[in-house]
């Protein structure tokens, strides 16, 4: 019997099917044994189940939950989005070569920097929105290209087919970062990616209590993806149960949390567009931003919650915006029910970010609310 393929917002409901089997309970207990038992024969009583390091019910519910809606072949989690990054980095091997797209997630071009030094690998750094200078880097071989969709801070799009094909034609696996658009609204396996990753941090759990990371491959026999299992099972770099179960909790709501942050982020961004006070607004949804049709065709159901604008007048004017927010919370971090605006040169004034530049990740308040926040925030001094 086939199983009838459900919609991201029922399988998100029902968790994918967990349930707490022992108590016949609608919602799954917390497997929290770091060992299992052994018969009198000592074989295993459940053959899956050796030892926490890799085997916990719990953390694989919550996968099979990403899994589906990723419609990806195999998916396993970490315990932040860089534990993910770096266990795919990992698999590259002594003088292989990485390209990253440029100006993306700085954690990630920081890492990858440092890692490519230590181990003499060589790394590439593209301007990926550019389809052409992705072809470019992948006429030579390479092993691995990594792109992040939509990019943030700069919400730039790439289009993932197109640089699917160019690094078949380096040899190369193609990796995106789907952070900024989930599994709900882009789904990179399905344009030909090897591997998406998500740090399940932002929206997946979606309420700031969680860090995780995931990883999901299109062909789980493939190289690497067997040298992700061993290096998840060998360096231990597992999610905690708890977490595994607190996750699982939030993505019931995700498709539904998702559908009002994509309201409220096309709204506010046609809204801030519209203001004196604002110099630019990136976000793929607006008609003129240069992504705009590649998003439309990459994306479903909204063009998503994370968004940057300039503000006129430079560190000072952006600070005293950001300062006077009250309902709009100054943090960093982005994808929770709150929404949260970021200073990011203060956060990272190493990697060219412009001083007037806020990074807004938009929650699921009233956006009249929201609306009102900043219109204060914008006013005049
Ligand atoms: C936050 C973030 C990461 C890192 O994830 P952590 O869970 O913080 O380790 C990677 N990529 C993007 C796009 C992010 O926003």
């Amino acid at each position: 019997m086939t199983e009838p393929r459900l919609k991201p917002a029922s399988i998100a409901a029902h968790a994918a099917g967990a349930k707490d089997a022992a108590a016949a309970g609608v919602v799954p207990g917390i497997s929290v044994s770091t060992t299992y038992l052994r018969g009198p024969d000592y074989a295993l009583q459940r053959p899956d189940n050796i030892y926490g390091r890799d085997e916990n019910d719990t953390v694989r519910q919550a996968e099979e939950v990403l899994r589906q809606l990723e419609g990806a072949a195999a998916t396993r989690l970490f315990p932040s989005g860089m534990a993910a990054v770096a266990a795919l980095a990992r698999t590259v091997p002594r003088d292989g070569r990485i390209i990253v797209q440029s100006g993306i997630y700085y954690g990630v071009t920081h890492f990858l920097r440092q890692f490519c030094a230590r181990r003499d690998l060589k790394l590439d750094e593209v301007e990926a929105s550019d389809i052409d200078a992705v072809r470019h880097a992948c006429a030579a071989p390479a092993d691995l290209l990594w792109i992040e969709v939509p990019s943030n801070p700069w919400l730039r799009m790439v289009d993932i087919a197109a640089a699917a094909e160019a690094a078949r034609g380096a040899g190369a696996a193609l990796a995106v970062d789907a952070t900024a658009a989930t599994p709900v609204l882009m789904r990179p396996l399905e344009m030909g990616a090897d591997f998406v990753m998500h740090s399940a941090t932002k929206a997946i759990n979606g309420h700031s209590d969680v860090l995780a990371g995931v990883l999901s491959c299109a062909d789980p026999d493939s190289a690497m993806w067997q040298a992700v299992l061993a290096d998840r099972h060998d360096a231990g770099a597992i999610l905690g149960p708890f977490e595994a179960w607190l996750l699982m909790r939030g993505m019931r709501t995700l498709p539904l949390r998702l559908e009002r942050m994509c309201q409220n982020a096309q709204h506010l961004a046609g809204w801030l567009a519209a203001q004196d006070a604002v110099e630019a607004v990136y976000y793929p949804g607006l008609a003129d931003h240069p992504g705009h049709a590649v998003a439309a065709r990459q994306m479903q159901g909204g063009f998503g919650y994370l968004m940057s604008f300039l503000v006129h007048g430079g560190h000072a004017a952006a600070a005293r915006v950001a300062g006077r927010l009250s309902l709009i919370q100054r943090a960093t971090s982005l994808g929770g029910v709150e929404s949260l605006i970021e200073h990011r040169h203060v956060i990272e004034p190493q990697s060219g970010i412009p001083e007037n530049l806020l990074r807004f990740a938009v929650g699921i308040e009233d956006v009249r609310d929201l609306i009102a926040d900043l219109e204060q925030a914008l006013a005049a001094p």
